[in-house]
């Protein structure tokens, strides 16, 4: 069987096309969003989605997230001595994302299809195949998200001709992409963003605004108060969205501290971060060569459009209304769960052609008259071409009996070569020639699966050079892989009782650090009860404790986060206007 991924920085979801629809997978807890977020335990398990989510603020030393922004680079992540590169915990996302869905499906998930951002290069791509194989997926193709997107909406749609400018807004990062649909056709145009654009800018915002308010210094909290706040901001940025104003407060040294927020007041700390939204979609439309009003449908992607902020954001620059497909962050997980329904010659859907683009520009590295020691780019291919593609460019030798050409390859979008990212070399013998007196074609073939060919061909065709380039590092052999899968193994994914029961006990944990005195040590002896009753699977004391445990946390995290409400501390309409009286 087979199933597509939206294999997010924030949240992973699955979904799968059968009886004529894509259809989300839940996971064990019964929602569609699997936190990217991995822990591991005491005995050495591996936890996956919300109950990791919550050691990320008790146990943090083993805990990693967001890790898809490092996805091939060679940085690796410390968990319990180990270190874990970031498409090995990749691989556990979508291992816990497999059990789900063969769990939901009953039968053995063998396939999948993983959507990427469209800006990844060679070397993320490949990181994400990686992750799919020792997760023991064979990944049948990456889509990119915007046209996942593109795809799920398109599917909404009689027009034959469409223009879609997807605003892929996540936790870490924003993604603007221009989208031509044609028939079935679904082609890219243009990609833009933003990499350090998301959610948790807004979080982050929130809590310095109640930091401000209250004199203090966000930077200067300790580290596990700092996560509180974040995660008190977090939310109350989501109910944001379901109502006007409200307030966020915790308590700081013993003492209860309060803002309350409004839309108003979100604007007025963000101002900066709508500018750079903007500068996204502009830099997005300008490299397409289209304008406001050739799109025909904004449609919204990801958890950081269902701020009432963003849609509103998004109707003053184009002077119409944004589409939301479902909820803005399942849409990706829609379209590649259809791409996945195509892959597996699903008759009811029409079959579609995914065009990629490469989102960067190749090229190689020439002398600089200037300064020598300095190479300049001359691009090959640019950027936002249509893949496949293949594009030659003519270079001379510029020294006198110069016996062979060297070319640096490099991908990036700056002038100078050392800014860009070196790729590798290529060199080609060109006799003893005089300066200006070889010439030599450099091909760039550049294909679907991001590997790039370099031929160099001197124009007697006597002399001739090829060379294959992939991502440094990013490939392991077969071999290596294997031994990788076997290492792996040993790290068993969380099964044993019930994933409801372990977000339970993750949750208690987490309140018990927000506690204190003999509060705490009511949470403490609640956990402990009930760890000893699942210790013994005592499958109606366990139902008890359930509930009972829920209850004494609701009203615990009641306590933390709504005492001056319930208090009728502060009366809000009087607040309400002192805070819009101020500046911000
Ligand atoms: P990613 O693509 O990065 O994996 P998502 O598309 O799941 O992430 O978006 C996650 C972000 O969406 C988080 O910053 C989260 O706070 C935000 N988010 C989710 N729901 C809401 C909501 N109701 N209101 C505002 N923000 C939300
Ligand atoms: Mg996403």
């Amino acid at each position: 069987m087979i199933i597509g991924i939206d294999l997010g920085t924030t949240n992973s979801l699955a979904c799968v096309y059968r009886n004529g629809k894509a259809e989300l997978i839940p996971n064990g807890l019964g929602g569609y969003l699997t936190p990217s977020v991995v822990s591991l335990d005491e005995s050495g398990e591996v936890l996956v989605g919300a109950v990791a989510r919550e050691r990320l603020v008790s146990n943090p030393a083993d805990t990693a997230a967001s890790f898809k922004r490092f996805m091939g680079s060679k940085k690796t992540f410390p968990l319990r001595q180990r270190e874990f590169t970031p498409q090995e915990l990749s691989a556990f996302v979508l291992r816990q994302l497999k059990q789900d869905a063969e769990r939901y499906l009953g039968g053995e998930v063998t396939e999948a299809v993983i959507s990427v951002p469209a800006y990844f290069n060679n070397n993320q791509r490949a990181a994400t195949l990686e992750a799919g194989r020792i997760a023991g997926l064979h990944v049948e193709r990456l889509v990119n998200e915007p046209s996942a997107a593109a795809l799920a909406s398109s599917m909404l749609s009689d027009e034959d001709e469409q223009s879609y400018l997807v605003f892929d807004f996540g936790g870490g990062t924003l993604d603007v992409s221009v989208v031509d649909c044609f028939q079935n056709i679904i082609e890219i145009v243009a990609v833009s963003g933003d990499n350090h654009l998301g959610g948790n800018d807004f979080d982050e915002r929130i809590a310095a605004f109640f930091c401000k308010s209250h004199q203090m210094d966000l930077d200067a909290l300790p580290p596990q108060k700092q996560a509180v706040l974040r995660r008190l901001s977090e939310k109350a940025k989501r109910e944001l969205s379901e109502k006007e104003s409200n307030f966020l407060h915790m308590n700081i040294d013993g003492e209860d501290k309060a803002v309350i927020l409004n839309n108003e007041i979100l604007i007025g700390c963000c101002t900066d971060l709508f500018d750079r939204m903007e500068r996204a979609v502009v830099h997005a439309l300008r490299d397409s060569g289209c304008t406001v009003d050739d799109i025909d449908v904004i449609v919204m992607a990801g958890g950081s459009c269902k701020m009432p902020v963003v849609a509103y954001f998004l109707e003053k620059l184009f002077g119409k209304k944004p589409v939301m497909i479902g909820s803005p962050d399942e849409v990706v997980a829609q379209g590649a769960g259809i791409y996945a329904g195509i892959k597996a010659r699903d008759e009811e859907i029409r079959d579609v052609l995914l065009t990629d683009i490469c989102p960067f520009t190749l090229g190689v590295g020439s002398y600089n008259p200037n300064d020598r020691g300095r190479n300049i780019m001359t691009p090959v291919i640019e950027r936002n071409s249509v893949l496949p593609v293949a594009k030659t460019e003519y270079f001379t030798n510029v020294h006198d009996k110069q016996k062979e050409i060297e070319f640096p390859i490099y991908q990036g979008e700056s002038f100078d070569c050392s800014e860009n990212l070196c790729l590798g070399r290529i060199a080609i013998a060109i006799g003893q020639a005089m300066a200006g007196e070889a010439r030599v074609s450099v091909t760039f073939s550049y294909d679907i699966n991001g590997i790039l060919v370099v031929d160099v061909v001197d124009d007697k065709g006597t002399n001739r050079a090829q060379q294959v380039f992939m991502s440094e590092g990013a490939n392991l052999t077969e071999e290596e892989l294997l031994r990788k899968i076997e290492e792996l193994k040993k790290y068993r994914i969380s099964s044993n009782g019930d994933e409801r029961d372990r977000l339970l006990l993750a949750r208690g944990k987490r309140i018990y650090q927000e506690l204190i005195g003999s509060d705490r040590e009511n949470v403490a002896a609640a956990l402990r009860e009930f760890e000893a009753v699942l210790a013994v699977n005592n499958r109606r004391a366990i139902h008890v404790m359930r509930q009972r445990l829920a209850e004494l946390f609701g009203v615990y995290e009641e306590f933390l986060n709504e005492e001056f409400l319930n208090e009728g501390f502060m009366d809000k309409e009087f607040l309400d206007k002192e805070f819009l009286d101020k500046e911000f």
